[in-house]
Order: C-alpha cells, then structure tokens, then sequence
C-alpha cells in the first residue's frame, strides 16, 4: 500500500506524515525536500518556489518516478505533498497501478487559513537535522541551538500569500478528485500533533 498526504501549507503534513512513516516502516519521502534538494543543480527551481508556485507537473512527476524506480521501491510509501494539480493526480494513480503498487488512502489534513498562516510565519528547521519545529505548538528540546533554526526562504507573507492561491486554484481539485474516488480521509489538523496522530494511526486498525 502506498499512502499520499495532502493539506495547505501549514497543515502540519510533513510532521504527521513523518511519524506515520517512522510508526509503520513506510518511506517517507516529501517532493517539496526532494525539489529542494534539486535547487543545487537547478537554480531555476529556487526562484519558482520561493515565490510558492508550482515547479512544473511532468518534471515533478519524472523526478519523483525516477527516484521511486533507482530505489527500487515497490510499496510502503508516503508521498508528501503531491499531487499537487488535476493531472498529477491522475497520473500518478495509474504510475503507482501499472508500476508499483496502488495508492490506498489519501490523508487530507484540514486547517483554517488563519491558523496555518499563523503556524507558518513560527515555523523553523534544524539546519543539522533537518527536523522541522514551530515555536509555539512544537518548539524545539533544549539541546538543539537557536543560531541552526532557519526559516524556509518561502515562510515570507507574499510567498505564503501565493502558495494559498496557488493551493485554492490547484490543489483544492485533487482533494475533492479523491473524495469522489472514495480514498479521501479528513482529518482534523487544528489539534496537538498527538491526537491528530492518534486519528491518523486509527485508519490502520
Ligand atoms: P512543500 O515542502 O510541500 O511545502 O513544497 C514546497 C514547494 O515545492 C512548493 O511550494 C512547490 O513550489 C514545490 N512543490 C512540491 N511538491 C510539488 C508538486 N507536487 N508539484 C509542483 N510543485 C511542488
């Protein structure tokens, strides 16, 4: 079984999406991290996402598979953040059908527009680690040191402004594409990260 993981930015899907794969032994694998690990190689990707548009659906789609296959991954995977768009979504179905193993459960996680972009403007990663905190629902163990908390180039008001039109406009259609396929599980993302959690593990059972 493969599992996505949708949500507008500042949900909290890379948190609970990470502890599902951590709980269950699923690769987790974010294409937002996979897309920023590319901007080394492509500098063209950095400006397109911190402005938050989209990168575009087929060299999304080619990077993500191309990855999927040099690793040999057949099953067990979280994609987080994607399909992003329509066509995404629907190729990507048929890829995961006719190449891996299908995708079971979409987990949309929902939030108000106003708590997300509160959450986001507190949002920090551990340079080190990597380990996404946010300052006031999750801050971050006594060890770690404030100087290695950096904020995503695209965590700034316009972008944050942008990757919500774009989310409105693009990603609102895969939600309600997968409700209509019967794959679509809401849950709701204005809680403690625990008992979001404690849903999302419930869908398992
Ligand atoms: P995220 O880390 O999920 O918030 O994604 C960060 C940025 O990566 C987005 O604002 C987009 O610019 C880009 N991105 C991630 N996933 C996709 C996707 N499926 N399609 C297009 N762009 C994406």
């Amino acid at each position: 079984m493969n599992i996505i993981f949708l949500g507008p930015p500042g949900s909290g899907k890379g948190t609970q999406a990470r502890k599902l794969a951590e709980e269950k032994d699923f690769l987790h694998l974010s294409t937002g991290q996979m897309l920023r690990d590319m901007q080394a190689e492509m500098p063209e990707l950095k400006k397109i996402m911190d402005k938050g548009d989209l990168v575009d659906d087929d060299l999304l789609m080619n990077s993500l598979y191309e990855y999927l296959e040099k690793n040999n991954l057949k099953d067990k995977v979280i994609i987080d953040g994607s399909p992003r768009t329509l066509y995404q979504y629907e190729n990507m179905i048929e890829w995961f059908k006719k190449n891996i193993s299908p995708i079971e459960k979409v987990i949309f996680i929902k939030i108000s527009e106003e708590e997300a972009v509160r959450r986001l403007s507190s949002r920090r990663t551990d340079k080190n680690t990597g380990i996404v905190y946010n300052l006031v629902t999750n801050p971050p163990p006594s060890g770690v040191k404030p100087e290695d908390l950096v904020q995503r180039a695209d965590d700034n008001p316009e972008s944050i402004k942008e990757r919500y039109q774009v989310y409105h406009e693009s990603t609102e259609p895969v939600v309600q594409a997968a409700r209509k396929d019967g794959i679509l599980h809401e849950i709701d993302g204005e809680r403690p990260i625990d008992e979001i959690f404690e849903d999302i593990k419930a869908l398992f059972k």
